[in-house]
């Protein structure tokens, strides 16, 4: 919200992320000597957005003792200095994060808790309540493995949601799909109505082959770049789904209703 280098941005930037600081920048840095920084993010407790603000009576206390106020010595010449950074929203919601400093005013984010991801976006709690429990895990340690950098790592667990969701899809069919590879048994699903035709034949292919080449073939970049394509792909696909059983749910009360009503209107 007000500050050129502790931003919503590096909140969610993955752990590893470096940045470097400018000389006339090292204020941002310290909130005590700018002002209280504050940023403006999705709060998973609340579940909504809250302003968090830094707590300067904690942040960066250790480096501070030890280096007295001659910060930029600590940032341009210093390696291995902890900066910690404690957040709370209004409602007392904490989140950590950390920095490494490696000399020449570079710094390296060390760590966060709870992960980037979570002040993010709402992780969509009706997805939570779709997926099994194996699904559920999968699709958090896909998103876990991105906050950490682990860019191939989150397509494997996102290719796992994926798979899952056909081998359910799969179960409900009467075909037989021995020998079939997974483009055909796909196009079938889809036909059939048991995989959503959402994305229809070519957008189910794409994120398939896409997850595969994730893990076969794409640079840790490359899968940085696609991962929250993918996601959302597999959000949207479920997302339909929840809304295709509540409209379901709705037509039986409402069919019910009205059938009760014909009995009434009868009499
Ligand atoms: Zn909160």
């Amino acid at each position: 919200m007000n500050n050129k280098v502790i931003n919503e941005k590096l909140i969610l930037d993955p752990i590893g992320t470096n940045i470097t600081i400018d000389k006339g920048d090292i204020n941002y840095l310290f909130p005590d000597v700018h002002k209280v920084i504050k940023v403006e993010l999705y709060c998973p407790i609340c579940k909504e957005k809250r302003v968090f603000k830094c707590d300067d009576s904690h942040n960066t206390g250790y480096y501070l003792n030890r280096l007295g106020s001659d910060r930029e010595r600590g940032i341009f010449q210093e390696k291995n200095e902890l900066l910690i950074y404690n957040f709370s929203c209004e409602f007392n919601h904490k989140f950590k994060m950390i920095f490494e400093t490696l000399g020449n005013g570079e710094l390296i984010k060390v760590g966060q808790y709870p992960w980037p991801r979570y002040f993010s976006q709402k992780i969509n709690d009706d997805i939570f309540k779709i997926l099994d429990d194996n699904e559920r895990t999968y699709y958090m340690l896909s998103i876990k493995s991105q906050d950490n950098n682990l860019n191939i790592a989150s397509f494997v667990y996102l290719r796992r949601v994926f798979e899952s969701l056909i081998a359910k899809a799969i179960k409900k069919s009467s075909t037989d799909f021995t020998g079939k590879k997974v483009k055909e048994q796909i196009k079938q699903l889809v036909k059939e109505g048991l995989l959503n035709e959402i994305l229809n034949n070519t957008g189910y292919n794409v994120l398939y082959t896409l997850l595969s080449d994730g893990i076969h073939n794409l640079t840790e970049e490359q899968c940085k770049e696609q991962f929250d394509l993918l996601k959302s792909a597999i959000e949207i696909i479920l997302e339909d789904e929840i809304y295709k059983r509540s409209l379901e749910k709705r037509k039986i009360s409402i069919g019910n209703l009205l059938s009760n009503k014909n009995s009434e209107v009868k009499e």
